[in-house]
């Protein structure tokens, strides 16, 4: 039987494995998959993966049990980037791999976590999850004998990269570059952002309710889900709390995507790239939603903010969890020794290097690699004198 091409059926300007930049290592090419399917499987099966299944979205990893963490979030992105990607004939593989890997550099205790490490490492170049996915799979993953990282491709890489500064731009080589030249990622990477924010914006409706910290009627001056519940009272009047929620989520979720298929197929219609690099040099993202519908996006992003990420029970949970962060990075890096033996070993190699930078950088990756209950336990240890060692 003849294997079908991974290219095949894919629009022009979608990410195609033939015009691929290919990896930092060379490989042999994959045997029965493709470059991108060798990506995703990659991903999938590194440390980093599967420590997001233990790391916070919003709500702390042991609140319960039905909220999202970074693993569900990362899987909730890759089902929206695909279906949208396939309405489209984009390379819904790309899409997927660029999906799963956006977050594998989050700190313990979501944006709480970042905030306050950012805030630790300002002195040494600060902190960025961002930057960290990237590094995670540039260098960090220890699995392959011939080189650190997952050697991911240019165009996996170039999706993680969603934003940088400059000054890092510069430091980066070629995934830094489109920066400085004021460039867009391929469309697979620009999906899978909007993608991202579509997720998280939905499920985190999801997540407010279920924790009682806000209520569908809450969000009635909100049109992107007041028009929906609307529909779904007059369609099943009485229904049962927890199905009206689902049945209003599933058609803002559809409402998203099926704008930004409509949105995105007339924007390529109108720019028609001739190929990836061509979506590379224009001036925006060709993957956008509609004025209407990014304004009503916003509107809902504005009401999460202040009625969930600001609601008095998330701040408390936050500012436990900076001051957990804030005191494992001092603790360490007032002395070393308190590191497990390996990155002890790295922090001092480092130091010899780079100085304190060098070695604030080792202690920033054991603390951005740490799950939520990880870090509470390393913090009880270090700092409680019943807890042993
Ligand atoms: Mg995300």
């Amino acid at each position: 039987m003849q294997m079908q091409t991974p290219d095949a059926g894919l629009s022009v300007y979608a990410a195609l494995e033939q015009r691929s930049r290919g990896r930092r290592h060379a490989e042999p090419p994959p045997q029965n998959r493709g470059e991108y399917q060798r990506d995703r499987d990659r991903i999938i099966h590194s440390n980093a993966f599967r420590r997001l299944a233990y790391k916070t979205q919003v709500f702390v990893n042991h609140e319960g049990d039905l909220y999202r963490t970074r693993v569900t979030h990362s899987i909730e992105v890759a089902q929206v980037a695909r279906s949208i990607a396939r309405a489209l004939a984009l390379n819904e593989t790309l899409a997927e791999a660029i999906a799963l890997a956006h977050d594998l550099g989050h700190t313990p205790f979501g944006h709480a976590g970042q905030d306050a490490l950012n805030e630790c490492m300002r002195p040494f170049g600060g902190f960025e999850h961002n930057l960290q996915s990237l590094r995670i799979v540039d260098e960090l993953e220890e699995r392959y004998a011939e080189f650190d990282g997952l050697n991911l491709t240019y165009e996996t890489r170039e999706g993680i990269l969603k934003h940088c500064s400059l000054t890092n731009a510069r430091l980066l080589g070629d995934v830094g570059e489109r920066f400085i030249r004021r460039e867009q990622p391929g469309l697979e990477a620009q999906l899978a952002n909007l993608a991202d924010e579509i997720a998280y914006n939905n499920h985190d409706v999801d997540d407010g309710i279920r924790a009682g910290l806000i209520t569908l009627d809450d969000l009635r001056d909100v049109p992107l889900v007041s028009r929906h519940v609307a529909e779904v009272d007059t369609r099943y009047p009485g229904l049962n709390p927890r199905r009206r929620v689902h049945e209003t989520i599933r058609r803002m979720i559809n409402e998203l995507a099926s704008d930004v298929i409509a949105e995105t197929a007339a924007a390529l219609r109108t720019a028609a790239p001739a190929d990836i690099d061509t979506v590379r040099r224009q001036p925006a993202s060709l993957v956008r939603m509609s004025e209407g519908m990014r304004a009503d996006h916003l509107h809902l992003k504005r009401f999460l903010r202040d009625r969930v990420y600001r609601h008095h029970r998330v701040i408390r949970m936050t500012s436990k969890a900076q001051r957990v962060i804030k005191a494992l990075f001092e603790a360490f890096m007032s002395d070393e020794r308190l590191l497990p033996v390996e990155y002890c070993n790295s922090v001092q190699n480092a130091a010899a290097e780079a100085g304190e930078t060098g070695k604030a950088r080792v202690v920033a990756d054991y603390i951005a690699g740490m799950t939520d209950r990880y870090a509470i336990l390393e913090h009880q240890r270090l700092f409680d004198p019943t807890e042993r060692i």
